[in-house]
């Protein structure tokens, strides 16, 4: 998966109802505490062989795929801004950390093993040591869908969308992650390989609920496969099928 720097045609409608409000609540990956990355019950079939289908493992592979989803989601974000005649204002830090309480969001302390939108500070945060497993086990796509997730929250943010449990706004975050994605894959920002739909999927998997866990706890974001179809409902409808206004 490779993002480019051009820019393209857009399809979807404008936004509408824009509100400068921030949520109050930390939006994250998954159960804090928990280990959502951890690996999927199989590989997906295209990684069968355990060669990675598309680019090294590196690093530096990692790193430039991170900017890349950023440069991305910015750039899809501002767009669709700019197309409801809203200002943009980009997330002004992505940050990474790697130890408990190593950086925290107003008053709470940011999990290892996790990724987080902190309203407060309007930064990203990710643990680089998960996600760089995560980026191994799974495949660059799930960087990509990490990103735009995280991402996700920011917009809600910005644009004041509240829901009354955390599984609405987590649930709208994938599909909003699935738009992004599916629009510039369509517009020709993003480059798909052989695979990287399947590492879509595992990384979804990954990081679905216990089913046991309630769907109205706090903290929950969806069972595996609610999270596959909300994100796969925005990567093959784009945004308006993700209920922003
Ligand atoms: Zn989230």
């Amino acid at each position: 998966m490779t993002a480019r720097m051009v820019d393209r045609s857009k399809r979807g409608a404008g936004l509408v109802g824009l509100v400068a409000a921030l949520a109050v609540t930390l939006a994250c990956m998954g159960t804090p505490g928990t280990e959502p990355a951890a690996p999927p019950p199989a590989p997906p079939a295209s990684e069968a062989s355990g060669e990675p289908v598309d680019g090294s493992m590196s690093v530096e592979e990692f790193e430039r795929d991170i900017s890349g989803a950023v440069r991305l989601a910015e750039q899809y974000w501002k767009e669709r801004f700019t197309e409801s005649g809203q200002r943009f204002e980009a997330v002004r830090r992505v940050l990474t950390y790697s130890r408990n309480g190593e950086i925290s969001c107003g008053q709470q302390e940011i999990p290892r093993n996790n990724a987080v939108y902190c309203p407060a500070g309007d930064f990203i945060a990710y643990d680089v040591n998960w996600a760089v497993a995560a980026f191994r086990q799974i495949g660059d796509a799930f960087i990509f869908f990490l990103l735009g997730h995280e991402y996700a929250h920011a917009i809600q943010a910005r644009l004041g969308i509240q829901h009354q449990f955390t599984i609405q706004s987590e649930l709208q975050a994938d599909c909003m992650a699935g738009a992004y994605l599916g629009d510039s894959v369509q517009s020709g920002q993003l480059d798909l390989q052989d695979g990287d739909l399947d590492e879509f999927r595992a990384g979804l998997e990954a990081v679905g609920d216990d089913p046991d866990q309630p769907w109205f706890a706090e903290g929950s974001h969806g069972t595996a496969r609610q999270r596959i179809e909300s994100f796969f409902r925005g990567y093959d409808s784009s945004f308006s099928a993700c209920d922003l206004t």
